[in-house]
């Protein structure tokens, strides 16, 4: 329900409220093929050294190095080559003193190995070869172990897991890993203006521009979208549609339809005495003000309901609903995705002083490396282009009128955070 009166919510709050309807899922055992991007709920231990075996570097010739000692250009070492080891190659070998073995990058070295003639360094001899080059004791051999010994701490719980993470697990030998699953994110565009992108527009109409963006934007966490196509303005179908898509959802988001005008079907289903318990607040933030969240049904699914103007909504996914997923995917920690920096204004704006200002703006760098933030057009919360145009967020506290130019300010990146720029030396 709305709090009487002008009173507004704090983005704390709301952020807060959104946050306490949400926990970790469990972690489950994932198929390595489905895991990336999850968060790993074991600590992983290899259970065996890496590399497994002693084995080459290169494409060359197994040795002794006092067998080849000395070896050069102008005074090559003969040796015969009594034996062809391809790489999978299961016997165990033995180097015979006074001989070499051909062997190929990954075969396991014979017994009694010192080094590895690359190949260059030889005629590439098969019955007898001359080396016109010295290696040095384990040159070009790859130890058993020398990666990893068997026992030890690979990766930590808590890592989210990137491809070179993945790389690791299947290295050692893991087909599945338990990690927290990611949560499934059902998304419904509501409003009977609203068509299919690709579907010709009538008069009044326009394109479900949300139902993309939230669905992107939940993938982009981290987390698994369900995109629902549009719902209309009609009390009865969105019943319908929310009670149908309860039971693949561990989160639904809404958009639109959450304001205080008529046909606003989200508030009015939702705020109906039932199985549902969702309130709707003011909140004191620009754009995204009204803002809604609670749970649906019996099984109490978490509901995020985001306003209808694209940006406000895009916004509200940033403020409010990106931190629950990461929460729900384990991974609370600083956002690796939105690093936060001090930056200046390049131009001015006013900002009301009762709310905190989201304004999508462009960063650069200046001569001095600071970041320089400049707005990309009007405050309009339908102004989906200049969104599309925005690089960061900057964040205008409560309580400010007015950004000057060169003051310093908040700046959510929309990006990882880039590597520092080269400069010329002072
Ligand atoms: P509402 O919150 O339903 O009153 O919608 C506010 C504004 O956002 C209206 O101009 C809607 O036409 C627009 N809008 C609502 N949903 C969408 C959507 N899925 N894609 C693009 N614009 C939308
Ligand atoms: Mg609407």
């Amino acid at each position: 329900m709305s709090p009487a009166g002008d009173t507004l919510t704090t983005v704390a709050e709301h952020r807060q409220a959104c946050l306490d309807l949400v926990r970790p899922l469990p972690p489950l055992d994932l198929a390595l093929r489905d895991a990336l991007g999850c968060v790993l709920a074991e600590d992983v231990v290899s259970p065996r050294p890496l590399p497994a075996f002693d084995n080459s570097a290169m494409d060359g010739y197994a040795v002794r190095v006092r067998d080849v000692a000395g070896a050069s250009e102008e005074h090559p070492v003969g040796l015969p080559v009594v034996g062809d080891i391809a790489a999978g190659r299961p016997d165990a070998l033995r180097l015979v003193g006074g001989t070499t073995a051909r062997i190929m990058t990954g075969a396991p070295v014979p017994q009694g190995t010192e080094a590895v003639v690359p190949v260059e360094w030889t005629d590439r001899g098969v019955s007898h070869v001359t080396i016109t080059r010295a290696p040095t004791p384990g040159q070009h051999v790859r130890r058993a172990g020398e990666d990893v010994q068997a026992g030890v701490l690979v990766l930590e719980a808590g890592t989210r897991l990137e491809p070179r993470h993945v790389g690791v697990l299947a290295a050692i030998g893991r087909a599945r890993v338990r990690v927290r699953p990611r949560p499934r994110v059902v998304v419904v565009s509501t409003g009977t203006e609203v068509v299919e992108p690709g579907v010709t527009l009538a008069r009044g109409q326009l394109h479900d521009a949300n139902g993309y963006l939230l669905t992107a934007a939940v993938e982009d966490v981290g987390a698994l979208a369900y995109r629902v196509g549009v719902v209309a303005d009609d009390a009865h179908e969105l019943a319908g549609v929310l009670d149908d898509q309860l039971v693949r959802a561990d989160v639904v988001i809404t958009s639109g339809g959450v304001s205080e005008g008529a046909y606003d079907t989200v508030k009015e289903v939702l705020s109906a005495p039932g199985q549902h318990s969702v309130r709707f607040d003011r909140v004191a933030v620009q754009p995204g003000m009204p803002q809604g969240c609670g749970t649906l049904g019996e099984q109490a699914v978490p509901v995020f309901t985001l306003p209808g103007n694209p940006v406000s909504s895009f916004v509200s996914f940033e403020v409010f609903v990106r931190p629950a997923l990461r929460r729900m995917l384990g991974d609370p920690g600083p956002d690796p995705q939105r690093p936060r920096v001090r930056a200046v204004a390049g131009t001015g704006w006013t900002s009301p002083p009762a709310k905190e200002q989201y304004v999508r703006a462009a960063w650069t760098r200046d001569e001095r490396g600071r970041f320089v933030v400049e707005p990309v057009s009007g405050h309009g919360s339908h102004l989906v282009t200049a969104l599309a145009r925005a690089t960061c967020l900057v964040v205008v506290p409560v309580g400010v009128g007015a950004v000057e130019p060169g003051d310093e300010v908040e700046a959510v990146l929309l990006g990882p955070l880039p590597a520092p720029e080269a400069r010329d030396a002072p």
